[in-house]
């Protein structure tokens, strides 16, 4: 195969280790161009710093970092400010001027889409309709990276996923074992992500975990400050071997593929 390009595209430094870390690992090791895109610096993530200025540079530093351990050739931010989520989730309604939520999306959509056409993408991750768990900037991203890809013409768009049947069925195993913090409410996570049937790539990153598990630690302010329920810190704690198990998958629906499609790698064209 000859080498490819693949534009990741996130929201919040960190989300880029829990979604697609492995494909982007195995890709780059196969030789292909892997450029890291993030819309925010995620500064309104929860820390012990505290949100603000100072919390966005410690991530983006966390993202060089994981970007480094991946293999990326490029990392790029769009600069808009992290929506932040509420509470009881959604937007929050306390937010920056340029929250990514707010931001128009088809001036959006053309900035990502000038570095696809700089890179002659040939792919591009973006979020699942649903926005994964729901987070505003992650809705943001399924909108601004779809019409980021009409406007470059960029051929192959993957909605990076969740498989969540077996992550329900994990979530609910887990919580006999460990202790939930009292918000994290494994019902949210029904109407999450995208159901298994929809899916079509199944991507088995397993010879890479020892790299996704070190993308994730490189995010030291998301994994051990502030409050200990963000999903980061909850994953670091599943044992090795649990973790190859259950990080040996990413997940991809690719929408102009026919349903019931099953491929294993992001390039492959699926049934002829
Ligand atoms: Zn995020």
């Amino acid at each position: 195969m000859p080498p490819r390009t693949a534009v990741f595209f996130h929201a919040h430094p960190d989300d880029e280790a829990l979604l697609t870390a492995g494909t982007m690992a195995m890709l780059a090791a196969e030789g292909h161009r892997v450029v890291l895109v993030v819309a925010t610096a995620g500064e309104r993530g929860l820390a012990d710093l505290g949100p603000g200025e100072a919390l966005g540079e410690t991530r983006m530093k966390e993202l060089y970092q994981s970007a480094a351990v991946l293999g990326c050739a490029r990392v790029e931010c769009l600069g808009y400010g992290d929506s932040g989520l509420s509470p009881k989730g959604g937007v929050a309604d306390e937010r920056p001027d340029n929250a990514f939520i707010d931001a128009d999306t088809e001036k959006a959509a053309t900035a990502l889409a000038e570095i696809l056409r700089e890179e002659e993408a040939d792919l591009l991750t973006i979020y699942d309709p649903a926005g994964g768990y729901g987070h505003p900037d992650h809705l943001q991203v399924h909108r601004v990276g779809k019409r980021a890809a009409e406007i470059a013409g960029t051929p192959i768009v993957l909605e990076a996923t969740v498989n969540r049947d077996p992550l329900l069925r994990l979530l609910r195993l887990a919580g006999k074992v460990y202790r939930f913090p009292p918000e994290f409410d494994v019902r949210t996570f029904e109407s999450a992500y995208a159901a298994g049937e929809t899916i079509t790539h199944r991507v088995n990153v397993r010879r890479y975990s020892r790299q996704k598990r070190a993308a994730m630690a490189a995010h030291v302010s998301q994994a051990t400050g502030g409050d200990s329920d963000r999903t980061l810190a909850v994953m670091l704690k599943v044992p090795g071997p649990l973790y190859r198990l259950v990080f040996g998958t990413e997940w991809y629906v690719r929408r102009d593929l026919p349903p019931g499609t099953r491929v294993r790698h992001p390039f492959d064209p699926g049934p002829k």
